[in-house]
């Protein structure tokens, strides 16, 4: 038995705080549990109270006669502290406190807080909340509604799990206006022991759970939450977990001065953060009960073992009464990642036989508006049988003779002989509701418009292409991490805030990146000497702590051909920094060799605080921020990690060989980005990473580094003489 058992499932409650009060918490709560059914025993504890709702009260959870699993505390913050010394000395298993004012108030909450967590860890007794809306159980065996929502949910297959009390209410009044059954509800406020990832190991081993939705603000646990969520949607057991996040808090990255600290704002790690562990996104309430329902649909295979319905591939058959949805259901099929799919010729065939002359016998198929169920049912065969087609979007719009329960009959014995998913939109209220009802009773999936079937189909495919997922064989690689370490240190050490270019780029060739010939000039004359020493064409840049973006002061030259050129370019460079920055300190000038040609990406890193290293793939040079077509991953990056980092932002078609340009060396860049995590895990005092550009070149010629900028953590030193600075202005 698990512990959370306790909380999900006790066979005693005790409600302690419970009140006489109409509309106080303490008596609403106790009432709803009372008017549950709830099948186990409740006792509520109120030193004032004979009774509360005609039942006998005790006047302290110590003088209940019975032994009480789960306590249920609706007390002021001092009281509560009190009450849970009170519940673990009768040796409760579980404690919910609903009541608020601790943590989220500051103060002397925190500290209350901080005291009944020590004590619930002490006595080994989970605590759910403080500041919660409460748990909820509506399976038959326990009916348990311990929430101040008086709505107690028909029981069903999804739990969910809020971060939000106010969102649980508002939810159940959507589920319940849906038909929407639930196996558990949980609100975990505070989150001050059970959080959502103990829930999400918990509801993993419930039988009675098959899909896990959670309302998320922030999380407190980084790698170790991929690490065990990867397992849950992809592992044993697999069990979609579908989350909905606000965009309130911050994942408290640092004031960033790297194209990857202004880009890599707290949405793109949780969009890392969920894409690495296979957990789906959904943009609103309603698309999360969508997403529900498209997972809870099941299918019965030949050897009679029920299994969920996924498409194995993103190639959709839209059979449709209207032209105009057809349409729409087409644009959102390709904006969640589907395709139309081609049918063979033989199919079109089939279609002809028993579609009228009028109607569209390609994708999407139009049977036209006076069609009847015969043929839906003729048309929705023939593309399922193609092999071309993963799974079908049927759309119904009600026409004088259109008969909605005759075609939900049509699909539903189609589908039992496919293995292919089909995703219904019935569009109106009344005129199909009994078509909508018998599929539902059936267990497909029926939505209101087709773009939110198409939207549900693309999560389908989501989680079965995580499911496909490649594994692939670790690169070998060998980085000299004693070399880094020195180059590192001695930065510290001489208390420097970065690693400047020249040191970046030997750091940087310790994990295999090739790099430039490079050198720092501090006379023009120098510049010349250096530049015909390594070979012309080369590149002038300034070296300056103060000027981060170098081509926006004009301090870059590239393609110099000549010594002229080159002593020309110095003067010219320092002038225009100069006059882009006149407290600029100039160092001097980088003369570099002139990479070979190749497509610029940018590689990043950025770290933070809870989550560690996030890395960042995308198209680079100088117009990141405008196209910003990037992917994030937290470290670390594995080669999988790195593929899809690589094949996901839109510029991969450029690096694959688009319209006749030469493919660019994708195999070198998915070592390289593995490489950049590796350094990244190796090294905690670089904070920041940004390789830009890193010139990947033709399949089999490698990739060159042409800028690079790395950022230390504040070195003691330089952190305490900022502060005595700060405190003496
Ligand atoms: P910054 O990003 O600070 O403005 P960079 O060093 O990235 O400066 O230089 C700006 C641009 O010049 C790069 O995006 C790249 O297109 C080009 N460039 C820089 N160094 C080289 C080089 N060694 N070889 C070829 N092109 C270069
Ligand atoms: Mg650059």
């Amino acid at each position: 038995m698990s512990d959370l058992d306790y909380i999900f499932s006790p066979q005693t409650v005790a409600v302690v705080g419970a009140s006489t009060t109409p509309g106080k918490v303490g008596h609403d709560i106790f009432l709803n549990i009372l008017r549950g059914g709830y099948t186990g025993t409740l006792y509520p504890v109120n030193p004032n109270a004979m009774s509360i709702l005609s039942v006998r009260a005790y006047p302290s959870i110590a003088e209940i006669p019975d032994e009480v699993e789960l306590a249920i505390i609706i007390l002021p913050p001092a009281l509560a502290l009190e009450s849970v010394g009170k519940s673990v000395a009768k040796g409760v298993k579980g404690i919910v406190i609903v009541s608020a004012g601790f943590k989220e108030v500051g103060g002397e909450g925190v500290e209350i807080e901080k005291e009944i967590v020590s004590i619930c860890r002490e006595a080994g007794v989970r605590l759910v909340g403080p500041n919660c809306l409460g748990v909820i159980n509506p399976l038959p065996s326990v009916r348990l509604n311990a929430s101040f929502s008086p709505r107690m949910p028909a029981p069903g297959k999804i739990s969910f799990i809020s971060q939000s009390g106010a969102l649980c209410t508002s939810v159940l009044d959507f589920a319940a206006d849906r038909d929407f059954g639930f196996s558990k509800f949980i609100s975990i406020g505070n989150k001050a022991d059970v959080d959502e990832l103990d829930l999400l190991q918990y509801l993993h081993e419930d039988i009675d759970t098959e899909v896990i939705m959670i309302y998320l603000e922030e999380l407190r646990r980084g790698p170790e939450f991929i690490e065990v969520v990867k397992e849950i949607t992809s592992g044993r057991r697999r069990t979609p977990v579908l989350v909905i996040k606000s965009g309130r808090t911050s994942a408290g990255a640092r004031a960033a001065a790297s194209h990857t600290g202004a880009l890599a704002g707290s949405e793109a790690v949780y969009d890392s953060i969920f894409e690495q562990s296979g957990i789906i996104r959904a943009n609103s309430i309603n698309e999360l009960f969508d997403y529900a329902s498209a997972f809870t649909y099941k299918t019965t295979t030949a050897l009679g073992k029920i299994s969920r319905k996924l498409p194995v591939g993103n190639r959709v058959a839209i059979v449709t009464n209207a032209g105009g949805p057809g349409i729409v259901a087409t644009d959102m099929t390709i904006s969640s990642g589907l395709e139309l799919a081609q049918f063979q010729p033989q199919t079109v065939g089939q279609l002809a036989q028993h579609l009228p002359s009028t109607a569209n016998l390609h994708n999407p198929v139009d049977v036209i508006g006076d069609a009847t169920h015969d043929r839906y049912e003729h048309a929705l065969a023939a593309v399922l049988k193609d092999e071309g087609v993963d799974g079908a979007l049927v759309i119904l719009t009600p026409q004088s003779m259109t008969d909605a329960l005759g075609t939900a009959k049509a699909i539903v014995r189609v589908a039992r002989g496919s293995r292919k998913p089909i995703l219904c939109s019935f569009m109106g209220v009344v005129d199909v509701s009994e078509g909508v009802k018998y599929l539902q009773e059936h267990g497909y999936p029926v939505f209101r418009f087709p773009e939110d079937a198409a939207k549900a189909f693309g999560a389908l495919y989501q989680h079965s292409r995580w499911l496909n997922r490649e594994e692939l064989k670790p690169f070998k690689l060998d980085h000299d991490t004693k070399l880094a370490k020195k180059i590192v240190q001695e930065a510290m050490g001489a208390g420097k805030t970065y690693v400047g270019e020249l040191g970046g780029l030997d750091l940087l060739k310790c994990y295999g990146f090739k790099v430039l010939p490079t050198e720092l000039a501090k006379t023009s004359r120098e510049a010349g000497d250096i530049a015909e020493r390594i070979g012309f064409p080369v590149v002038l840049k300034i070296v300056s702590e103060q000027i981060v973006h170098k081509s926006d002061a004009g301090g870059v030259l590239v393609k110099l051909r000549d010594r002229g050129e080159v002593t020309e370019g110095f003067k010219k460079i320092v002038d225009s920094a100069r006059e882009y920055d006149s407290e600029a300190v100039i160092e001097g000038v980088l003369v570099q060799k002139m990479a070979p040609k190749g497509e610029e990406v940018i590689f990043g890193m950025n770290r933070y605080p809870i989550f560690g290293p996030l890395l960042m793939f995308g198209m680079g040079g100088i117009f990141v921020e405008v196209f910003q077509d990037v992917k994030f991953s937290l470290a670390p990056v594995g080669r999988e990690e790195a593929v899809r980092m690589i094949h996901g932002i839109k510029g991969f078609k450029l690096l694959n060989g688009f319209r006749g340009r030469p493919k660019a060396d994708i195999h070198t860049l998915e070592k390289l980005l593995v490489s950049l995590s590796d350094m990244a895990v190796n090294h905690p005092e670089i904070m920041e990473m940004d390789l830009n550009p890193l010139l990947v070149h033709p399949e089999g010629e490698g990739a060159t580094v042409a800028d690079c900028r790395i950022i230390l953590k504040e070195a003691l030193v330089g952190a305490a003489d900022r502060k005595l600075t700060a405190q003496n202005l």
